[in-house]
């Protein structure tokens, strides 16, 4: 894989917050050792260090992060911007396919647009053959993603799933037999959706997307297990139609060969059963490691007002640390807090959804105090900041909305890095302590980087700030003091 296509690595959301840090300059180089290695340090809860080595063109050879979040966690997301970023002429990539700007523009006839998207990815594939080189199958991965949105959100459901049809069995069974990269970059994964999308268009032959998958957990084993899962859940709701028993009966007998643990499946027969009218009873212990059986029984007991049951299902899921991919549970507990009309336990809970990192939370609450006493609940949070119950990150923010800059002030003190986030809500309240640490951190990242091209939006940032004079100084001090 190319270090120019490597954001398919990583998952959007994970993406985007590589981005934020980049942007808040949270990530800094270290000094190069090897000309193939690339190291940075990221400001995350911590320091995080990443590395990220490749070979002469570009291509990547491996990529790591001390963090345990995940193979490709936010920390590498943004080290591989910053790193493309700054490489751009070293690592440029000519892009292969002449896809033109408005290629969904004007669209007369479909079946022609079809054949012109289908000759687009064919062109990719032999390519790729002759060449023996993936990067330009990245290319046109990219192509069909934005094709299938497109006849999707048009409602060309027949030419969406031809053309999944089309990428699955030729386009990936070529590329999978070359070499990692589909793995690597989660490719079924990030083709849910459009089996999701197709199993709801009603003019689809169920008989037709069944057989499909059937095939596809034959021709590619190295499909991961949460995606079959996923996939059978989704086909599990043509339960309902008697005649098609037989054949998702057969799909599911398949999908058991091909998973490596057994407890895979337990969500895609619990839906399967659910279609077919053929509802089990389950003890909590045992469901409460499968979020989407967690999340029917939720539904279920909120249709039938159980709301206390409903509240223990929801936390058997929510961790003990705020953690943002909660926030969907901890929304849930919102709804049904307000629905019991609990002032204390809507509070809580609110409190909480904003730890995990959603400012709603935030907001909701102080909608629902008295101004008067505000303050106490702000209290009531920074008494809980001090004992650990939340991350710095959301700590900041609470400064920020409640214009503590005091407190703000002191913490950057500790952390001198976050001058680079923050500097924008200080600067009318202390310009002084702007000037003073942006300065400094400025020198600080002079130091590691020794690369002006970097450098230069925050050198333009401290002379808007305070005159253009004041920015070449620093620009002076910089080249006559560099350490
Ligand atoms: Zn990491």
């Amino acid at each position: 894989m190319h270090i120019r296509v490597a954001h398919h690595l990583f998952t959007d959301t994970r993406f985007r917050r590589g981005f934020d840090y980049v942007n808040w300059g949270l990530v800094l180089n270290k000094p190069q050792q090897h000309p193939h290695v690339y190291e940075f340090t990221v400001m995350g809860t911590k320091e995080y260090h990443t590395s990220i080595t490749v070979d002469d063109v570009g291509h990547l050879l491996s990529a790591t992060c001390d963090c345990k979040g995940g193979r490709y966690c936010k920390h590498l997301a943004s080290s591989f911007i910053l790193l493309s970023q700054q490489k751009k002429q070293l690592y440029m990539m000519q892009p292969y396919l002449d896809i033109p700007e408005d290629f969904n523009d004007q669209v007369y006839n479909i079946s022609i647009h079809y054949r012109n998207i289908i000759q687009t990815c064919m062109l990719a594939l032999d390519h790729a053959k002759v060449q023996e080189s993936t990067d330009v199958l990245f290319e046109a991965y990219e192509f069909y993603m934005e094709q299938m949105e497109w006849l999707i959100d048009h409602g060309f459901y027949e030419h969406a799933l031809e053309l999944f049809e089309w990428m699955m069995d030729e386009f990936v069974s070529y590329w999978t037999s070359t070499n990692n990269d589909c793995q690597e970059m989660d490719f079924f994964k990030k083709q849910t959706q459009w089996l999701d999308a197709l199993i709801d268009a009603s003019n689809i032959d169920p008989l037709r997307i069944i057989n499909d998958v059937l095939l596809w957990l034959q021709l590619y084993p190295e499909m991961d297990d949460a995606v079959i899962n996923d996939w059978l859940v989704l086909l599990s709701v043509y339960g309902k139609n008697d005649d098609l028993s037989d054949d998702l009966r057969l799909l599911y007998e398949q999908a058991k060969d091909s998973i490596e643990d057994d407890m895979t499946l337990v969500e895609a027969s619990y839906f399967y059963d659910h279609h077919r009218n053929h509802t089990r009873s389950y003890d909590l212990d045992t469901i409460k490691k499968y979020p989407k059986i967690i999340r029917h029984q939720v539904e279920l007991a909120m249709e039938n007002d159980l709301l206390e049951h409903a509240l223990t299902l929801i936390f058997t899921q929510i961790q003990s640390r705020p953690k943002y991919e909660d926030i969907p549970w901890v929304s849930l507990w919102v709804y049904i807090k307000e629905k019991q009309e609990d002032e204390a336990g809507l509070k809580e809970a609110l409190r909480w959804l904003f730890y995990c990192g959603e400012t709603n939370g935030y907001h909701q609450l102080k909608a629902m105090v008295d101004r008067r006493i505000w303050k106490q609940e702000v209290d009531v949070m920074l008494q809980q900041y001090e004992q650990g119950v939340f991350s710095d990150w959301t700590y900041r923010q609470l400064l920020v909305l409640e214009h503590e800059w005091d407190r703000l002030k002191a913490h950057i003190k500790e952390h001198p890095w976050f001058i680079s986030q923050l500097n924008k809500h200080l600067i009318d309240v202390d310009p002084d302590f702007v000037y003073e640490y942006l300065k400094e951190w400025i020198h600080l990242r002079y130091r590691e980087f020794k690369d002006w091209e970097s450098l230069q939006p925050w050198i333009t940032l401290f002379a808007s700030y305070f005159s253009e004079e004041q920015g070449w100084n620093l620009v002076k001090e910089l080249k006559e003091h560099p350490s």
